[in-house]
This record gives C-alpha cells, sequence and structure tokens, in this order.
C-alpha cells in the first residue's frame, strides 16, 4: 500500500496508544520509543518518539528530551552494528515541510542525506509488509544484543 493511501486510512494519530506501535516496538524508556518506520525512506529507517502526544519541539519536557537523547544514542549503536556509517537524524517542526504525521517524531535514517530530494514527504513510499516488519526488528533485536561499545 502506498503511503500516502495509508494516511488517508487514519482517523487518529498513529501512535496514539503503546500497543498501536508494538509489533514496530526496539526499546523504549518511561516516556519515549525507538521504533522502526512503517514507510521506511530507506530499509532499517527509525523513529524515536514521545509516548505522549506532543506535535511541537518546545513542548517536549526536560524528562522527555533527556529519553528521547538516550534512544537516539541506542537506534545510532543499532545501525553501526548493521553496518551503516552514514546516516541522518532528522525532526520536522511545522506542517508545510514534508511532516506527513502530526505526532512529534525524531528520524534516524541510515544511507539519505537530509536535503536529498527524496525527504519530502514520501509520495512514493510504500508500507512495509508484516514480513517487512518482523525481518527489520529482528534485525534490530540482534544488533542490540550488546550496544556497551
Ligand atoms: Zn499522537
Amino acid at each position: 500500500m502506498l503511503y500516502n493511501d495509508y494516511l488517508k486510512t487514519l482517523n487518529k494519530c498513529p501512535f496514539y496508544d503503546e500497543i498501536h506501535f508494538a509489533n514496530q516496538l526496539v526499546a523504549d524508556n518511561k516516556t519515549s520509543a525507538l521504533i522502526i518506520s512503517l514507510a521506511p525512506y530507506h530499509k532499517h529507517h527509525l523513529l524515536i518518539i514521545p509516548k505522549r502526544h506532543l506535535e511541537r519541539i518546545v513542548e517536549i519536557s526536560d524528562e522527555e528530551m533527556s529519553d528521547i537523547i538516550e534512544l537516539q544514542r541506542i537506534g545510532i549503536k543499532i545501525l553501526y552494528r548493521l553496518g551503516y556509517s552514514n546516516m541522518s537524524v532528522l525532526v520536522r517542526e511545522g506542517e508545510n515541510i514534508g511532516k506527513s504525521v502530526k505526532h512529534l517524531h525524531y528520524h534516524i535514517i541510515p544511507n539519505v542525506m537530509i536535503g536529498a530530494e527524496n525527504i519530502t514527504g514520501g509520495d512514493e513510499r510504500s508500507i512495509s509488509t508484516e514480513e517487512e516488519i518482523l525481518e527489520f526488528i529482528e534485525d534490530m533485536r540482534e544488533a542490540m544484543e550488546d550496544l556497551s561499545d
């Protein structure tokens, strides 16, 4: 399914509760979650979301920011483990800059340059299949086994 068609099927925020994104979950802490993107720009594209519905960066509490930074570190270590050496972290503020879901989310995207034409809201992105989601989660779990270094 194309991502744009998927967005039309949503009648509430895709991150409205934790059960709803449980099959995408890689790691979480008290306030935030590291998940795989359902419509990746690139294989192994990760997202960090606050569990509370926030739409603006200025609404993030100190505790949430600290939890987001912790998950950002974990996500980047996972991608290094998976063999990537180049990645971008991206967060969008405002609606007219390619942000398709209002719930605040940080992207961690391997092998994609910010500013490249393919970061425009993703008209051509497709929703991952169940098999792809399971495969990506399995890759993440294996890469997470020892992140101490
Ligand atoms: Zn939300």
